[in-house]
């Protein structure tokens, strides 16, 4: 786990068969008051945990998690970190939170197919993606948590209920899987997926000054070039409409 910029740490996603997310911790340490950004795949909420522990951060100083969006790449290993910092509260869209309160899965799943082999794999039982969500986000909310101001902002495509979180300050941009390094995007063909949304989104995170971007897979980038985003924008958008 490193520190990317003041108040942000990394901790890399150990890909195996099936992705793992990466997880951002951000929120300056003295303010006792830190977010956990994505949890990432079955199996990793050790990992996950661990790495802050071995950065000295306490645990009790976590006082939430925020899920970029809920595939299972991001949210299999959620109830694992439950388990170690039950006190926390769980953050996310609206529009993945209803659906995961009533036990509907599909975004989780992305697909049937998908479902089938995990359900083998790991042997996840029914139900096991139903959550209680403590605050239901819409886009639009500045958050002020851990000394920091994170604009939520509302980027379907990707997932119907996929965010991204913005430090105007710092100029850092949490994106999920919406948007990539090396003029990457994320997949638009799972459940509730969307092209034109996506580049619309795309769009909307275009017109932001990022000079870090943070994504929940692959590489991180620190000196982002001016443009980047319209740029992957534009190279995508014929596919995308
Ligand atoms: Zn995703
Ligand atoms: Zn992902």
């Amino acid at each position: 786990m490193v520190e990317v910029t003041e108040g942000v740490y990394f901790i890399q996603g150990q890909d195996e068969m099936i992705p793992d997310s990466h997880v951002y911790l951000v929120g300056e340490p003295s303010s006792k008051d830190l977010s956990f950004i994505d949890a990432g795949m079955i199996g990793k909420g050790d990992y996950k945990v661990n790495s802050i522990k071995n950065l000295g951060i306490q645990l009790e100083d976590i006082k939430r998690i925020i899920m970029t969006h809920t595939h299972m790449d991001h949210i299999g290993c959620l109830a694992e970190i439950q388990e170690q910092i039950p006190w926390a509260e769980l953050w996310m869209h609206t529009l993945e939170a209803e659906p995961l309160e009533q036990g509907d899965d599909r975004v989780v799943y992305g697909m049937e197919m998908f479902r089938g082999i995990c359900e083998m794999q790991y042997g996840i039982k029914p139900g096991a993606f139903k959550f209680q969500v403590d605050r239901k986000l819409q886009g639009g909310e500045n958050l002020e948590v851990g000394g920091m101001t994170w604009e939520v902002l509302h980027i379907p495509g990707h997932s119907p209920g996929s965010i991204g979180l913005y430090d105007r300050a710092s100029k850092t941009l949490i994106p999920g899987d919406v948007v990539y390094a090396d003029y990457a995007i994320g997949r638009f063909d799972l459940h509730g997926a969307n092209g034109p949304e996506l580049k619309d989104s795309l769009m909307r995170l275009a017109e932001l000054e990022v000079e870090i971007l943070l994504p929940g897979h692959n590489r991180i980038v620190k000196d982002l070039p001016e443009g980047y985003i319209l740029q992957t924008a534009r190279q995508w958008e014929m596919y995308l409409s």
